[in-house]
């Protein structure tokens, strides 16, 4: 029987998609025949930036045999719990989505019903009191989440702030030692089988040519492979998603690095700041619609409050998807796939799970159309879901001041998020589709923080007396209070833990 297993894998690209695709499935098929060559181009260079990241980053390390210290050590990373958003429901008003779970459920209900009947009866109660990790990240507090916590008031988690660099050059050292073959070129051409139109090979500009089974496209916006070589067509969402640049910079570190990503609502968009050991990282992402690059800069600059280390950089983007992520024998992976603004940190995380699906649905030279089709549907759906959470964000804020904050408010919503949307005011219900990334309580921090909340509650708590509420809902909130003042400051566990030892 003819031997057609893939076993030459070629990945074009060497930022962080690049070196987490090579680090991961050298790993995946260890002791195997595939060969994996990477091509990456330092005159080329990476986009410098993609800094916070959610909890699944730590399982992706993990897996590769990395402990959070190792990782945290080699990337001046510090740790987050969560995201505080500034400003974006009005102006001066400030909340936290965090990575964990609100309060406790009650008789198998969810714990929302009970907050907010307790609210409806008088006695309004802030949702971030029920969360350990939003009372943490308000107290600039850090601590692991407990192995076996007693109750779910316990659970929650964390990811890091890393420099995506220092990232990138871990896994490339993990990919390296583990027998990945490196070479940096720039690609100069991509040359189709005159067949089938299949990549066949890539010729270098040092006059090599590298032949290939299966590529991983993670050439970054450009898309070398999947949309130079193969115009496999973008589907833009910029009529949903209006910010289309943004300006990076990083500054100096000063103070104690807050254990969350901070994220501020600006004229024409909204600005990040990430704490890192040694700097922070900023950035002001907008509508080139509705503000000039100057002004844009010039906003940025004015909002920083350390001082710069360079003179801010300017990305250009196009929010959207590729239409098909795996065509042919190309599969697109990182900025190459599509691209969602940061606001969730999603960008990595969806490398991950870009690689989980490689491996999930691997092919052999065949490459059968039922794989391929298996693999378009769920990185579209994904990724389709992340992008109705971030619209959310968008859509949902009551400022009215400026142009673009009242543009958003007249979103046409996708149906997946109205129907979401719809049911949760309705009824207070979560919509959960196949594949989503964010879980109920992270649409619950959004939709307290916007104040979107149901009229109705529960009909199982119609025999509740409200007044009964108080008592241990005010429990919940005392069992979080205390664990937040025992746990040490954010600055001294990084000391702790993470300074590499002189
Ligand atoms: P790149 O870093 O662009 O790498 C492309 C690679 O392809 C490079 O090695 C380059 O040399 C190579 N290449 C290109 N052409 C050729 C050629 N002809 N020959 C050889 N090699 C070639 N993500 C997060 O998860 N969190 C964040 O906070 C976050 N913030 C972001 C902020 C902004 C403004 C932007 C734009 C993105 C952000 N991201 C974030 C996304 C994150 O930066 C990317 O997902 C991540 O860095 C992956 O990039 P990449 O590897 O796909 O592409």
């Amino acid at each position: 029987m003819q031997d057609n297993r893939i076993r030459k894998l070629v990945i074009v690209g060497g930022g962080t998609a690049g070196w987490m695709a090579a680090a991961a499935l050298r790993r995946h098929f260890q002791g195997g025949p595939l060969e994996i060559t990477l091509v990456e181009s330092s005159e080329i260079g990476t986009i410098g930036v993609g800094e916070a990241t959610i909890p699944t980053i730590r399982g992706f390390y993990q897996q590769l045999g990395l402990s959070d210290i190792e990782v945290m050590q080699a990337t001046q990373a510090t740790c987050k719990l969560g995201i505080r958003f500034n400003g974006w429901t009005r102006e001066g008003q400030s909340f936290i989505h965090p990575f964990g779970l609100f309060g406790q459920d009650l008789r198998g209900v969810p714990f929302h019903h009970y907050w907010r009947k307790l609210a409806q009866a008088g006695e309004p109660t802030d949702l971030q009191d029920y969360s350990l990790g939003a009372s943490l990240a308000a107290a600039g507090k850090f601590m692991a989440p407990p192995r076996n916590p007693t109750s779910s008031l316990g659970i929650f988690d964390w990811a890091l702030h890393f420099d995506a660099g220092l990232f990138a050059q871990l896994m490339r050292r993990v990919a390296e030692d583990n027998g990945v073959r490196r070479i940096d070129a720039r690609v100069t051409q991509v040359n189709l089988r005159p067949e089938d139109g299949f990549v066949a090979s890539l010729d270098l500009h040092t006059g090599e040519t590298v032949e290939g089974d299966l590529f991983i496209d993670c050439s970054g916006f450009r898309g070398l492979l999947i949309e130079e070589a193969l115009g496999t067509g973008y589907e833009p969402w910029n009529d949903m998603l209006f910010c289309d640049r943004a300006y990076a910079v990083q500054s100096e570190g000063v103070g104690d690095p807050a254990p969350y990503t901070d994220v501020t609502a600006h004229s024409a968009g909204w600005r990040w700041r990430i704490p890192l050991q040694h700097r922070y990282g900023n950035g002001y992402v907008y509508s080139s619609r509705h503000i000039s690059d100057e002004a844009a800069l010039a906003e940025l600059k004015a909002a920083v409050p350390d001082p710069l280390l360079f003179e801010p950089r300017q990305i250009r983007f196009n929010p959207g998807r590729r239409k098909r992520v795996w065509n042919k024998n190309v599969i697109a992976l990182g900025l190459a796939s599509g691209f969602l603004e940061p606001l969730e940190s999603t960008s990595i995380a969806l490398i991950e799970t870009g690689i989980d699906k490689i491996k999930a649905l691997f092919p052999d030279r065949d490459f059968a159309p039922e794989l391929i089709d298996e693999f378009n549907d769920w990185s579209r759906r994904e990724m389709e879901r992340v992008r109705d959470f971030i619209i959310l964000h968008y859509w949902a804020n009551k400022r009215g001041d400026a142009a673009f904050w009242r543009d958003c408010n007249a979103i046409t919503l996708p149906d997946t998020l109205q129907r979401k949307v719809d049911l949760f005011r309705q009824r207070g219900h979560f919509v959960r589709y196949r594949w989503e990334m964010f879980q109920p309580a992270s649409w619950m921090a959004i939709y307290a923080g916007f104040e979107l909340l149901p009229d109705m509650v529960d009909p199982a708590l119609d025999g509740v007396d409200p007044k009964s509420l108080s008592a241990p809902l005010a429990e919940m909130r005392k069992a979080i209070r205390e664990v937040v003042a025992s746990a040490p400051p954010h600055g001294a566990f990084l000391e702790q833990y993470c300074r590499p030892a002189a």
